[in-house]
């Protein structure tokens, strides 16, 4: 058995109009879900992993705890089948659970996309998910370094979420509980606003993790709020029996593998806040035509945001897209086909192009201009 000690907050933040994260506490299951999807689609998402994590039987196990997860998966996929308002709907899970193995405490650690979990040591902040974001397979191939990572124009963009691909990949950790660790988990909105530094001395200043959450989440705020802030703190109180495995925390590491995540996960990319329409009740008498406009608007937006291709990035592989790099609201590109060509092996000039995405008419010009890069990738001496 282990006694946890713990505080949670989650905030909409400065720039946000909803909170799309979403977070569960219910000891000894601790869980952080951030979600993506225009409109409320990315609460729903975020909503369902969490709800699926909470309405089941807690896991004996690591392969348990996956395969919940998984579930979840599934679950999200089949309400954005059903219902049309939320497809592409997505979200990151991290959870952390005391379990046990051998009649021992034990602590499992499940991770999809880029919310983290990290332990508070004695030298500074010990990261242990990875984020499945483009940002970092950069930063792991050497084309980036974590100084420029933080402040990547693309760093919100995932590899990896639930709700887009039947199968999902899960990163799982079992980790030695110690009496006096503190442990985090905790939405971007967080470590994008505040240093490894600052949230550091926030952990170690504040005793109470209800306190500790608080400050850490007004502080994110205060540092710009740009996304929603969602905060767990979990401290290790006591242990029973005490583990015979020594203090060395990450007794195993499974990582999903990240040969089949290159070939088969498309890119996520978290859209932008949609913005209002401008459309007011207030001019009653005009509200059909304003209706009509709208709708004639809203239309030629679509055929534009879905009009086009472009060659870009999918995980760390060229891809074509069908629609507009950005996407034009809630009109998001979407994977087409591959390439057949790595990130790295493009020159800088090629990579800082194909970076804003290279836009033709036509799905032949792109697959020529795709061709073209593959021919002088693979004549390159
Ligand atoms: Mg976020």
């Amino acid at each position: 058995m282990i006694e946890f000690g713990w505080g949670a907050a989650s905030e909409v933040g400065r720039v946000r109009k909803n909170n799309q994260d979403c977070l569960l506490v219910s000891s000894p299951m601790f869980v952080v879900a951030d979600g993506m999807g225009g409109h409320k689609a990315g609460e729903v998402a975020a909503l369902l992993a969490v709800e699926h994590l909470a309405g089941n039987t807690e896991p004996s196990s690591l392969d348990g705890l996956v395969s919940l997860i998984d579930d979840a998966n599934s679950a999200i996929i089949e309400r954005a089948t059903d219902d049309p308002s939320t497809r592409g709907m997505g979200t990151t899970v991290v959870v952390l659970v005391g379990m046990e193995l051998g009649n021992e405490p034990i602590l499992g650690v499940a991770n999809v996309g880029d919310s983290r979990l990290y332990r508070r040591a004695e030298h500074g902040l010990v990261q242990i998910t990875e984020d499945h974001s483009l940002v970092e397979t950069l930063v792991r191939d050497g084309r980036l370094t974590h100084a420029e990572a933080a402040v990547h124009p693309q760093r919100n963009i995932l590899t990896r979420a639930l709700g887009i691909d039947e199968k999902v990949l899960i990163d799982s950790w079992l980790l030695t509980p110690v009496i006096g660790d503190r442990y985090l988990l905790c939405s971007d909105g967080l470590f994008n606003e505040l240093s490894n530094m600052e949230i550091q001395t926030i952990l170690d200043e504040i005793d109470s993790p209800d306190e500790a959450v608080l400050r850490l989440v007004s502080e994110a705020s205060a540092a710009g709020g740009h996304d929603n802030i969602t905060v767990v703190v979990v401290d290790i109180v006591d242990l029973d029996p005490l583990p015979s495995v020594g203090r060395q925390r990450v007794i195993e590491f499974h990582p999903a593998l990240p040969a089949i995540e290159r070939t088969q996960q498309a890119v996520v990319a978290e859209p932008k806040e949609p913005s209002n329409p401008v459309f007011t009740w207030r001019l009653g008498l005009f509200v059909a035509s304003i209706v009509t406009v709208m709708t004639v608007l809203i239309m030629s937006i679509a055929i534009y945001g879905r009009s086009g291709y472009f060659v870009g990035i999918s995980g760390s592989d060229v891809a074509i897209f069908k629609g507009r790099p950005d996407g034009i609201l809630w009109f998001d590109p979407t994977f087409e086909e591959s390439v057949k060509l790595e990130v790295a092996d493009l020159t800088a000039k090629e990579l800082k192009a194909v970076q804003s995405g290279v836009t033709f008419d036509s799905l032949d010009e792109a697959k020529r201009y795709g061709f073209e890069l593959y021919t002088q990738a693979k004549t390159r001496p």
